[in-house]
């Protein structure tokens, strides 16, 4: 209903204002980290424009306020008069056009955070993040347009899914893309520069890679491998939507990860991780990001595009958009050969114990680790430990045991990959929309031929621990649960610069009844000084009600503090596959 009647607004008023927008991308000077963006608005008959930036990037769940890197709003009439500029919120200027048909607007982006969701430009090279640096014009998001790239004289290539404009337009100083509508404006980033480009085909698509940056990468290995991954992932869904696939990657000293889009992603990795066990973590990256261009960026939930830039955008659902994905990221890497079977069980059951045995985990359900993403996930503190658990981890274990579940209902018939596969029929294929929560438990409930709002109540939108041995044991999987118990003081510290801070302390523990805070100094223990590293090695000797006398300084004032050890106990599974592996067994981890 929403979606309806947000079609029909903006198809009327674009049949009343057929306005044209051309956006001009400049870099004189990068080395000043300054964009300058124009935009060249035409067949205007409106009496003031009102421009917007968005306050968030899709796929990265917190307001980022892009609006704090502009700077010197400008606009222009026709002959270069210039038009009054009024600020009216952070992110909102009106432009009194007064029916001008013909407004210039200018102004400059301070581009200097290097992330997969913001931008960057120095004398080594430029990229758009577009959310952060394209204005729209509100209530025209719909409109398509143009989009010249004047890139800085040095730089030699531009990497970007947005479509070429006409050849005719390709002049030497720019090169013009065009757009179909805003959101697909800020879905493709660009990067400018002297990048390291090459293209493989895999599943009937071309695959362009634009590599910035040195590092250890083989690119005969990285086109073999990398197409394993993109054919393995195009066989769950039967069909790859694209006929182009960009991948740009920041070779960098911290590598942050990636974000998607719909025909493009961009990732963050450490220069050196193409060789030894760290390439494969590489490749689980590519993984990842790759499975996006269907689960998020087409099967989605309805909040998830068109998208709200001016506010968070709230859903329940990203345990399934995030952890399903991650839960595929791994289940692919077996299917292309990268893991054993043994190999992908044991990383099952790292996630299932670091799930259980979290204490954030029996706090906060997954739907609502999903819902609070923009405060919480997005905004970790010291406590966060003790009260949170990502959708990323517990959705991935609920991808697993989904999975698990129409495997053994289905006698084998069936998999995870028909259920996702039936999302993108209908709801992206069909009815090209996203699905609303209701919508999403019920098609899962109609396909698992079951109710599933117990499993909902318990498990997503609640915090008990999943009975692993039943799920798993159908599929010839034994689960042993146990629980360890170890001596422990409970509380995490950092050096910094020779000192011994307290950096978190778990709910109940010993330093928490001992009256610890987080950024306490923690100067001694039983009367000698402390490292980081004696301190650790004290306490890892202790037992159960062994007593320490710490001494601390809090805010400068000196303190003795009682720590009496208490023991931890949490929940421990093992998984393992019978040793003649049952049908279900091998046709999961096939
Ligand atoms: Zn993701």
């Amino acid at each position: 209903m929403r979606y309806v009647t947000l079609v029909l607004l903006t198809f009327c008023s674009s049949l009343v204002h057929a306005m044209e927008i051309r956006y001009q991308l400049h870099m004189p000077k990068p080395q000043n980290h300054y964009f300058e963006v124009e935009m060249l608005i035409s067949k205007n008959n409106q009496k003031t424009i009102d421009l917007k930036l968005p306050v968030w990037a899709p796929g990265s769940y917190l307001v980022r306020e892009f609006s704090k890197n502009i700077n010197l709003v400008k606009a222009f009439d026709e002959k270069g008069n210039p038009i009054e500029v009024h600020k009216i919120t952070k992110n909102h200027w009106q432009i009194n056009s007064q029916g001008k048909e013909l407004v210039h607007i200018k102004y400059e982006v301070y581009a200097f955070e290097l992330s997969v969701r913001t931008s960057f430009l120095d004398l080594s090279h430029g990229y758009v993040s577009g959310a952060g640096v394209f204005m729209y014009v509100d209530g025209q998001k719909s409109l398509g347009g143009k989009l010249d790239v004047f890139p800085y004289d040095d730089f030699k290539k531009i990497s970007t899914a947005l479509p070429l404009g006409e050849f005719e337009e390709q002049k030497r100083a720019s090169t013009t893309f065009t757009f179909k509508d805003y959101d697909q404006l800020v879905d493709c980033p660009i990067e400018i520069g002297n990048q390291e480009v090459f293209e493989f085909m895999a599943a009937g698509v071309k695959h362009t890679v634009a590599m910035y940056g040195d590092g250890n990468f083989n690119i005969s290995d990285l086109k073999r491998d990398m197409a394993k991954v993109i054919e393995a992932e195009t066989a769950v869904f039967g069909v790859n939507p694209n006929k182009n696939y960009l991948f740009i990657i920041h070779n960098v000293v911290d590598g942050q990860g990636g974000l998607e889009h719909c025909n493009s992603t961009t990732l963050s990795v450490n220069r050196w991780t193409y060789a030894g066990s760290e390439y494969l973590n590489f490749i689980n990256l590519v993984a990842h990001e790759y499975f996006h261009l269907w689960n998020v960026k087409r099967i989605r939930p309805i909040e998830l595009g068109p998208f709200d830039y001016d506010h968070e955008v709230y859903t329940s659902l990203l345990w399934v958009m995030e952890g399903v994905t991650s839960y595929y990221d791994e289940l692919i890497l077996r299917r292309a050969g990268f893991y054993s079977q043994e190999t992908f069980l044991n990383k099952l059951m790292s996630s299932i114990n670091y799930v259980e045995g979290s204490v954030g985990s029996r706090v906060q359900p997954v739907a609502h680790a999903s819902f609070d993403a923009w405060i919480k996930a997005y905004r970790p503190t010291e406590n966060s430990a003790n009260t949170s658990m990502t959708y990323y981890s517990r959705g991935s274990v609920l991808g697993a045991v989904l999975d698990a579940k129409i495997i053994s209902n289905t006698k084998g018939k069936k998999c995870l990959d028909d259920f996702m596969k039936q999302l993108y029929s209908v709801y992206y294929v069909k009815l090209n929309r996203g699905f609303t929560e209701a919508e999403f438990k019920k098609e899962l409930s109609d396909f698992m031929g079951q109710d599933m709002s117990d499993f909902f109540a318990r498990y997503v939108d609640g915090t008990e621990v999943i009975p692993y041995a039943s799920i798993f044991g159908e599929l010839g999987v034994k689960v042993k649960e146990t629980t360890s118990t170890a001596p422990s003081f409970g509380a995490s510290v950092r050096d910094e610069g020779g000192t011994v801070i307290v950096k978190s302390i778990r709910a109940g523990s010993a330093a928490e009844e001992a009256g610890l805070s987080v950024n306490d100094e923690i100067i001694g223990c039983n009367g000698y000084r402390m490292s980081q590293g004696m301190l650790d090695g004290v306490m890892n000797g202790l037992s159960v009600n062994d007593e320490v006398e710490l001494l601390i300084s809090r805010d400068e004032i000196l303190q003795s503090v009682k720590v009496k050890i208490s023991s931890y106990t949490r929940p421990s599974f093992s998984l393992k596959a019978e040793a003649t592996p049952s049908v279900l067994y091998n046709y999961w981890l096939r």
